[in-house]
């Protein structure tokens, strides 16, 4: 969450080294220097602003007890134009204090109009929680905030729907309990001045285009009512704020993006773990950067780099272990633990008893372990945290001393965001971005120009899919009747998707609209494909560990699976999905286990395509089927594979948007593929491409899938997809495909340029192969795509 005060005092141990000296230590480590650019982020002098003229006395007096001394400007200016009734968005930086832009309008609009109300959306509850706190501290007469969510008592419930003037949820309590309840809030909503959305950034793809319909459902509601509530949104720093937020409101949006609070300077370093050498039976620790050894791959000659999370690890605690305050930002959950674990090691090793103050967290943990977590860091019992990104939403952790970022958390805005929690005020800080092993992130250390000479991504969502405007349009006439200016609220391909649903029998057209014509609501989930979370009980105790949500399920809590939790591992007895629960017991087995899945996928329809000769490139629609089949068992020592176990989990299908090329089998002949050689080219193709695409699209590799052989019964030709991992798309194979020529010349150059020699997975494996990286060809690789992009207009 944002400290919402200008004069936010971080608490906690004293200043550690320079970053300077710190690095010089650091990378002096081994014998080779990992350090691949080092780039020098400025310091930063605040700028203060007056308190607005409208804010009362009263206002000012709470805020200034809570230790805010006057707004920074860029607070100031998004506040005076939210009063001034324009919709604006706040898009600057971690901990640059957004809260104050919002609740300074708000706040004044209900001291000065006794029967206005406010309502207050987060993400998710934990942040929605925070802010009722920060915004029930001002001890504001009349205002009564109040969170409405799942866990608000139902006795509660009528109370806050009557009398709260300041409400917090989520999009998920809006969309499936206070729209559909329009009736009992009509009060509420027809005195509702703000709409309030925070960290905006995160209302991204299919979850971005479902929340963007339900704040148009919201504006329906509201204008029956007479209301036309103004929009503040805060995001963290994004491109193009106003065009994402106009496209998520639907409204004109004015952005503030000018950072006008103090930051302290960050020393930030890309950090590239060095090679193994490829006899010395040292394996890495990271299940993502593991190489398959199905039998007959290629693996006699493989390099591997050593993997991020033991270099993260030892980086953690190095830094421990100098009284520096550290946060390492892991990608996976169980990442995280594991790099704590291996921390903690290392430093009960040197010191007994170190250990202890390096821990795990992330978003699965129960709410009052987050708390803890969070204080012990705040207060310096505890200095250094392994996180997954959980804790870039909910959580009020700045002013660290040194951010340990494990694989490139997959767009420029993420990085900055993860970053950005280094560094107290005037103070200097440092940031470290350790590479997986994986095409993207070696690109990435080797052309830091891409990361700090490019602008942050924009926020993508598609508020025309059709997988999300259906649904929502059913939902919206279940709350009332469309008429044909809601086809203009919710906008591109509403009229479409009405005649669908008319086709379809859900709705019916009457002289005033379209009416629903069942008596059930349609069950619409705004997260999407990933379906309910599952609990982890511990079977013995019948107590709660966590959750894993649906969608990871299947890989990580299958019978069998080896899951860790704050560094204790437990094996999975029974995963029960019609529960949504997995048995699991405490034991320590000295092996790992990794999922597999397989793909099948057939062509629905083709939406646009380039011939190119002897190559094709498309966009279409596809129809995907996967499904978890079985698990590997790695000895954790090692890396060996102790055996391979069929798992019974049901498919899962998915229709959704690909990009695919083809290329004539003579021209793979002429650029001297040999046939034989033909599955290991397009497969080695299409895991780089899968891992570059990021750098065009903003999604993560792990949104995309793809398959790729040597005869595909729809295109008849030897071909190589790449889709959308979400129902509809999300976008992502579009982009790939409007910048195919750019996103194939760097898939190719990031191969060529890789230093191994059979492919690795810097270059050509993927973490999460079905096929266990074979087969694998990556001279045959390049070959392929220079065909590609000789033949391909630019
Ligand atoms: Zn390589
Ligand atoms: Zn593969």
């Amino acid at each position: 969450m944002e400290s919402s005060s200008a004069a936010t005092v971080s608490a906690g141990p004293g200043p550690g080294p320079a970053p300077a000296d710190l690095l010089r230590r650091l990378r002096a480590r081994g014998a080779a220097d990992p350090v691949t650019h080092v780039e020098r982020v400025p310091a930063r002098a605040g700028v203060p602003a007056p308190w607005p003229s409208w804010a009362t006395a009263e206002l000012r007096e709470a805020f200034t007890r809570r230790g805010v001394v006057a707004p920074w400007q860029h607070q100031a200016e998004a506040a005076n134009l939210a009063y001034e009734g324009q919709h604006v968005v706040v898009a600057t930086g971690t901990a640059s204090g957004k809260s104050l832009a919002y609740q300074l309008p708000a706040l004044a609009t209900l001291l000065a109009d006794p029967r206005a109300t406010v309502l207050y959306l987060a993400p998710t509850k934990a942040l929605a929680a925070d802010q009722l706190r920060a915004v029930a501290a001002l001890e504001l007469e009349g205002v009564r905030p109040a969170c409405y969510d799942g866990d608000t008592p139902r006795t509660e419930r009528e109370w806050i729907r009557r009398h709260s003037r300041f409400v917090l949820t989520n999009p998920d309590m809006l969309h499936h309990g206070i729209l559909p309840g329009h009736a009992q809030w009509s009060g509420f909503l027809r005195r509702l001045a703000y709409v309030v959305v925070d960290e905006c950034h995160t209302y991204r793809g299919v979850f971005g285009s479902h929340v963007a319909h339900v704040l148009r459902r919201l504006r329906r509601q509201c204008a029956r009512f007479g209301a036309t509530p103004v929009f503040v949104l805060a995001s963290a720093t994004s491109g193009d704020p106003a065009t994402a937020t106009g496209r998520l409101t639907g409204l004109p949006v004015t952005a503030v993006t000018e950072d006008a609070s103090p930051r302290g300077g960050v020393t930030f370093a890309l950090w590239e773990p060095p090679l193994l050498p490829s006899d010395s039976g040292a394996a890495p620790l990271d299940s993502s950067s593991v190489p398959a050894q199905a039998a007959g791959g290629h693996d006699d000659l493989r390099q591997i780099r050593r993997s991020a999370l033991r270099e993260t690890a030892d980086l953690l605690a190095d830094t421990v272990a100098e009284g520096v305050r550290t946060l390492a930002f892991v990608r996976s959950r169980k990442g995280a633990e594991v790099v704590a674990a291996n921390a903690r090691r290392a430093l009960d090793d040197a010191v007994p008893g170190l250990g202890d103050r390096v821990a795990a967290y992330r978003g699965g943990y129960l709410r009052e372990e987050r708390r803890e977590l969070e204080r012990a860091l705040l207060h310096g019992d505890l200095l250094g945290l392994a996180s997954t990104n959980a804790l870039e939403l909910g959580v009020d952790l700045v002013g660290l001393d040194a951010v340990l970022i494990c694989g490139y958390p997959g767009t420029r805005a993420s990085l900055w965001q993860q970053a950005g929690r280094a560094g107290r005020s005037g103070q200097e800080a440092l940031a470290v971005l350790v590479a997986r092993d994986d095409p993207l992130d070696t690109y990435l250390v080797h052309h830091p120009e891409a990361i700090f000479g490019a602008p942050v991504e924009a926020t993508v969502l598609d508020p025309a899919n059709p997988y999300v405007l259906a649904p929502q349009l059913a939902c919206a006439a279940v709350e009332a009747p469309l008429t044909p200016a809601d086809l203009v609220l919710f906008g591109e391909g509403a009229k479409e998707a009405v005649d669908g649903l008319v086709a379809a029998g859900a709705l019916r057209q009457r002289p005033t609209g379209w009416y629903w014509r069942h008596r059930e609501r349609p069950e619409v989930d705004l997260r999407g494909e990933g379906g309910a979370p599952v609990a982890v009980v511990e079977s013995s105790t019948g107590r709660l560990l966590g959750t894993v949500d649906g969608g990871s399920s299947h890989f990580l809590l299958h019978s069998g699976a080896v899951y860790l939790h704050q560094g204790v591992s437990y094996v999975v007895d029974q995963l029960d999905l019609a529960d949504g629960c997995a048995l699991v017991r405490a034991e320590e087995p000295d092996w790992s286990t990794h999922a597999r899945d397989v793909t099948d996928l057939s062509v629905v329809s083709v939406r646009s395509y380039v011939d190119a000769g002897p190559v094709g490139m498309f966009l279409g629609e596809v129809d995907v089927t996967s499904q978890v089949v079985s698990y590997q068992r790695r000895r954790i020592a090692t890396g060996e594979v102790i055996d391979t176990r069929p798992l019974d989990l049901p498919t899962r299908e998915l229709r959704t948007v690909a990009v695919w090329f083809t290329l004539s089998p003579q021209s793979l002949a002429l650029a001297g593929v040999q046939p034989a050689d033909v599955p290991g080219a397009l497969h080695a193709a299409e895991h780089a491409a899968i891992g570059l695409l990021p750098l065009m699209a903003t999604c993560d590799r792990w949104d995309i899938g793809g398959l790729s052989t040597a005869v595909h019964p729809d295109t008849e030709a030897p071909t190589v997809f790449v889709y959308d991992g979400h129902p509809g798309g999300a976008g992502f194979a579009e982009r790939a495909y409007g910048t195919a020529a750019a996103w194939l010349r760097a898939t190719r150059d990031a191969i060529a340029e890789c230093g191994c020699e059979t492919g690795c997975p810097s270059c050509v494996q993927s973490p999460k192969c079905g096929n266990g990286n074979n087969p694998l060809s990556k001279p045959d690789a390049i070959r392929v795509l220079d065909v590609v992009l000789t033949n391909l207009p630019d």
